[in-house]
C-alpha cells in the first residue's frame, strides 16, 4: 500500500463536474476582476465567522500583510507571535516595518499565554497568535491580556477555518482574523486565495484600499501598497468547496479520532479540550525517534511531513536578529510528526499508517 500525504487531485466525479461548472459560469459572464462571486464567497465567510465583513485577498499571507496594515502597524512597533509557524506569518510581521517578538509555546504547539505579559514592552501593538494545526489558541487569556494592556489581537487562522472552541469559532476573536484557502488548506481554493474578516467597517474601507495599490475607488492612490485581489476563479471554486467543507472536517475528525484510539501509547497526540473541535489541518503528534519513525514510514510507502522544520527565527533571514527564550518549542520541533489525515483517506490507509507506527515502536522501548 502507498499512502500520500495529500492528493489534490479531483477523482470524485461529481465535485469536477461542479467545480468546471463554476469556471464554465465565471468564463460566460466574463465579470473575471472583482467579479460577483468574491461579493458571494466574502459574504458566505463574514457569514460563517460571525463577522460583518470579510475581504478576499490573493492568498494567506497577503491577508496578514494587509490587516497589519489595515491597523497601523508599522516600524516602530512590536507585534507578539509564536515562533512556531508558517514563516509567512514573521515574514508579513517583518515587511510592515514592526519587529516581531517570539513567546514560548505549549506542549499543544500553540503560544502560551502565561508568557505573553513578560513579553509586553512600550512598544508592544499586537499579539498575533496561529491557530496552529488547525486547533484555536487559548483566545479567553490571550483577549483578557490584549484588554488589560490595550493590544490588538490579529488571528492568523490560516489552518483553522471552521474551528471552534467553548467560546466561538476561529476568525471571531480578534480585531481581525486571517485565513489562507491555499490548496494544501482544510478550505482550500485551486491555486493561491486568502481571505481577512473584521466587524470594523473602517478597518474594511482600508483592507479594500490595501488589497488594490492602495486607492480609493479603484483610482485615487492615498497609501502606497501592492495588488492582492483575489481571483474570480478562485472564489467560484471556493463556493463550491464551501458547500462540501462540513463533511472534509468531520471526515478529518473521524480519522483523528482513529489515530488516536491506536497511537496514544506511543505519540503524543493532539489534544482537544472540553467544548473545542479542531479541524486537523494537520494531524501532529510529537514522538521520540521521530526522524528513524520518519524513515521507516518512508520506506513503508508512507508520506508525512514536518511542519515545520524550522522555527520562524532561525531561519536564515532571521538568526540572530531576535533574542529568543523557546525551550518547548525548541524541543517539540525535533519532535513533531505530520502523518496523512485528508479526507479522502480510506479506513485501511488509516490502519496501515497507524499499524506502521506501532511496528515501529514495538521494537522500541518507548
Ligand atoms: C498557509 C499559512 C499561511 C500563508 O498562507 P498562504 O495562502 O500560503 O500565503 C500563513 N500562516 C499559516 C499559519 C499558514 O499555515
Amino acid at each position: 500500500m502507498k499512502v500520500p500525504y495529500l492528493d489534490l487531485s479531483v477523482n470524485d466525479k461529481n465535485l469536477k463536474k461542479d467545480l468546471l461548472a463554476a469556471v464554465d459560469q465565471v468564463l460566460s459572464h466574463g465579470r473575471v476582476v472583482l467579479g460577483p462571486e468574491i461579493t458571494e464567497f466574502e459574504n458566505l465567510i463574514a457569514e460563517m465567522c460571525g463577522r460583518k465583513y470579510a475581504v478576499g485577498v490573493s492568498s494567506g499571507t497577503d491577508a496578514l500583510y494587509v490587516s497589519l496594515r489595515s491597523l497601523g502597524i508599522g516600524p516602530g512597533d512590536e507585534v507578539i507571535t509564536t515562533p512556531m509557524s508558517w514563516i509567512a506569518t514573521v515574514n508579513a510581521i517583518v515587511l510592515t516595518g514592526a519587529k516581531p517578538v517570539f513567546v514560548d509555546i505549549r506542549s499543544d504547539l500553540n503560544i502560551n499565554p502565561d508568557k505573553i505579559v513578560e513579553a509586553i514592552t512600550p512598544r508592544t501593538k499586537a499579539i498575533l497568535p496561529v491557530h496552529y494545526t488547525g486547533k484555536i489558541c487559548d483566545m479567553e487569556a490571550i483577549g483578557a491580556i490584549a484588554n488589560e494592556y490595550g493590544l490588538l489581537v490579529i488571528e492568523d487562522a490560516a489552518q483553522a477555518f471552521a474551528a471552534k472552541n467553548s467560546y466561538g469559532i476561529a476568525g471571531s476573536f480578534g480585531q481581525v482574523a486571517c485565513f489562507s484557502m491555499n490548496a494544501m488548506k482544510v478550505l482550500h481554493s485551486y491555486g493561491e486565495a486568502g481571505v481577512v474578516v473584521t466587524d470594523d467597517e473602517s478597518i474594511k474601507e482600508k483592507m479594500v484600499s490595501l488589497r488594490y495599490a492602495g486607492t480609493v475607488n479603484r483610482e485615487d492612490c492615498v497609501i502606497p501598497s501592492l495588488n492582492f485581489r483575489i481571483h474570480t476563479l478562485q472564489a467560484a471554486l471556493l463556493l463550491v468547496e464551501l458547500k462540501r467543507i462540513d463533511k472534509i472536517i468531520s471526515q478529518r475528525r473521524r480519522i483523528a479520532a482513529h489515530y488516536e484510539g491506536l497511537l496514544r501509547d506511543v505519540a503524543v497526540c493532539p489534544h482537544e479540550d472540553t467544548g473545542s473541535e479542531s479541524v486537523y489541518y494537520t494531524y501532529t503528534i510529537q514522538v521520540d525517534h521521530r526522524d528513524e519513525l520518519r524513515d521507516f514510514m518512508a520506506n513503508s510507502n508512507i508520506e508525512t511531513k514536518i511542519h515545520h522544520p524550522i522555527l520562524m527565527p532561525y531561519h536564515t533571514a532571521y538568526n540572530g536578529c531576535f533574542s529568543t527564550d523557546i525551550p518547548v518549542a525548541e524541543r517539540a520541533v525535533q519532535r513533531i510528526l505530520s502523518i496523512p489525515n485528508h479526507e479522502n483517506m480510506t479506513d485501511d490507509e488509516v490502519d496501515y499508517v497507524a499499524s506502521t507506527i506501532l511496528h515501529f515502536y514495538s521494537n522500541k522501548i518507548v
